[in-house]
């Protein structure tokens, strides 16, 4: 059995931030140093890798998973868990882009992935405060009551569980009518992978962390190498980067990355009724309690919102300030805020994820355009994937086929393909007028340089590094990310740290140093 490592330090490779998660310390493993054979290789350990990892392993095959960082140290660590068929985008538009039997395929799928979750959780006695319960969405002030009655039309028609009621459970404030779904299900997401990585090691699962992939070889023996040169040869592979990294162009034209960002109140224990909560504004906020880790009088009110594109928003640094504002009005117990995170979500135009084989490839498997519903459709590939690569039947295939074209969601994807073009802008505008020597430490500037523009970062000894602006993916110029000390790239969401070491797909390669 392959050996653990307890790890020391919170677990993040994303960014300044620390999700509330991070608390908990996940295994570490030691990176790929030889090359090995597998049946299946995964690239990536968060929802989707572990997953696929576990149900694959679980049924004898033999498995490497590789991540170029910690476990689950990208976009799972920075969820908030809610664990849900009541999905953000709403049923009435599944329906109109998928007709009834879509959109009762995605309610079923979605339950079917809290039941598995549950499954695992029991099978393998992952103590990771696992529990069903009940989910409410609520209209915002600015929003029209009507929304709720065709939803509730909608999702009828499913035959899912959904009732409307007057309000939501909140003592402190009147959320009106609700509607209201039972048994949707929460749990400490770190503890959850730190289960599923355990039991992945038992079935005979192989785990290498610090092990950046940057070249993938589809076929009928396919091959994955790694930045340091070591090689993984398999029948199939699951790319399980959050957003596909083998995939150039085909699946970014259908997805949009957001950044999303929330904040964790420690608040006196049953002062907000447990339950998964979210209301109807654009952008959406979201909130649930969580038990508090250290003092057992108390438990966490975690809520997110203020959703914007990535990179397409230079009011970062208000974003917190506007999500604190909006809570302490509507739960006054709210003493301090403890923890603020953000992370990065993939939307995509017709609202469900893409889980399947890669367009054009043969035995490469993607999964991505998560939403806000990632923890169940990251379960979603745990079960189906695994099933398309062993030959069994899955009546979700079509609905999430990443090659479907979905001519209802046309609109969105032009509106989708002007917003990108237009960021292209960034190529003919001036630099920042600010001087380098101006720049305070952990600062970053876009600077003009002849045809070229230059992202200047310096770092917190006072050393300044230079690359070209230009993401290594297509070409955006990237932004300047003040809350996670990153440059982002607004066209696909690429991400790198200040030094321009990649941090997030789907760009494969660092920005070029500039001496
Ligand atoms: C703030 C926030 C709140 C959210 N709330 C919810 C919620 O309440 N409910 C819900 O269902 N979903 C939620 N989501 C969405 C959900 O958390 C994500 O969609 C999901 O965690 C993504 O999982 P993943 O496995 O696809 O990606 P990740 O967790 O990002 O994992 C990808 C892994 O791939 C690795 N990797 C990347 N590139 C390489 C490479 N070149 N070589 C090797 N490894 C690589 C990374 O290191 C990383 O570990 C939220 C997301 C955010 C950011």
């Amino acid at each position: 059995m392959q050996e653990l490592i307890e790890q020391n330090s919170m677990g993040n490779n994303q960014g300044q931030t620390q999700s509330v998660w991070m608390e908990v310390r996940l295994p570490l493993f030691s990176s790929l140093n030889s090359n090995i054979n597998a049946d299946v290789c995964i690239v990536g350990a968060g929802i989707v890798g572990l997953t696929c990892a576990y149900t694959l392993a679980k049924q004898g095959k033999n498995i490497v998973v590789l991540d170029q960082g910690l476990i689950g140290g990208e976009q799972t660590m920075r969820t908030t868990a809610h664990i849900t068929w009541a999905l953000d985008d709403r049923y009435y538009d599944l329906e109109s882009f998928f007709g009834e039997e879509g959109s009762r395929t995605a309610a079923e799928s979605h339950a079917a992935a809290i039941d598995y979750i549950e499954k695992i959780v029991r099978e393998e006695k992952i103590d990771c405060d696992f529990e069903r319960v009940n989910g409410y969405l609520f209209t915002a002030p600015e929003c029209s009551k009507a929304v709720l009655e065709k939803e509730y039309i909608a999702i009828k028609k499913t035959g899912m569980e959904v009732s409307q009621v007057k309000n939501a459970p909140f003592s402190s404030f009147d959320t009106g009518p609700c509607l209201h779904f039972p048994k949707q299900a929460q749990f400490h997401i770190a503890k959850y992978l730190d289960g599923l990585v355990r039991a992945i090691v038992k079935y005979g699962g192989k785990i290498f962390t610090n092990s950046q992939v940057n070249h993938f070889v589809d076929g009928d023996t396919c091959l994955v190498r790694t930045q340091a040169g070591q090689e993984v040869t398999s029948r199939s592979v699951i790319v399980a980067t959050s957003t596909p990294i083998n995939n150039r162009f085909i699946i970014h034209t259908k997805q949009a990355a957001f950044r999303t960002y929330v904040i964790a109140a420690p608040i006196p224990k049953g002062s907000v009724p447990k339950g998964l909560y979210w209301d109807t504004a654009d952008p959406y906020h979201y909130i649930r309690t969580q038990n508090h880790t250290s003092d057992s009088s108390l438990e966490w009110l975690i809520i997110g919102g203020e959703d914007h594109k990535t990179g397409q928003d230079d009011k970062i640094a208000a974003k917190y300030d506007d999500l604190e504002k909006w809570a302490r009005k509507r739960f006054p117990m709210i003493t301090s805020i403890d923890y603020r995170w953000s992370g990065q979500v993939f939307e995509p135009i017709d609202s469900l994820a893409f889980i399947g084989r890669n367009p054009r490839d043969k035995n490469i498997y993607i999964a991505t355009g998560d939403s806000g519903n990632g923890i169940t459709h990251g379960t979603i590939a745990g079960i189906l994937l695994p099933d398309l690569i062993l030959g069994k039947a899955n009546s979700w295939q079509a609905l999430y086929e990443p090659s479907r074209k979905t001519w209802a969601a046309a609109p969105q994807f032009l509106k989708e393909s002007f917003n990108i073009a237009v960021q292209y802008r960034d190529w003919f505008t001036p630099g920042e007028r600010k001087k380098i020597e101006s720049l305070a430490a952990t600062e970053g500037i876009i600077l003009r340089k002849g045809l070229n523009k230059v992202a200047v970062y310096k770092d917190n000894q006072n050393n300044v590094h230079v690359q070209s602006a230009f993401c290594p993916h297509l070409g955006g110029c990237v932004r300047w990310n003040p809350g996670e000390k990153s440059w982002d790239c607004p066209c696909h969401g690429s991400r790198f740290d200040g030094c321009g070491k990649v941090i997030n797909g789907p760009a494969i390669d660092n920005l070029p140093t500039i001496k």
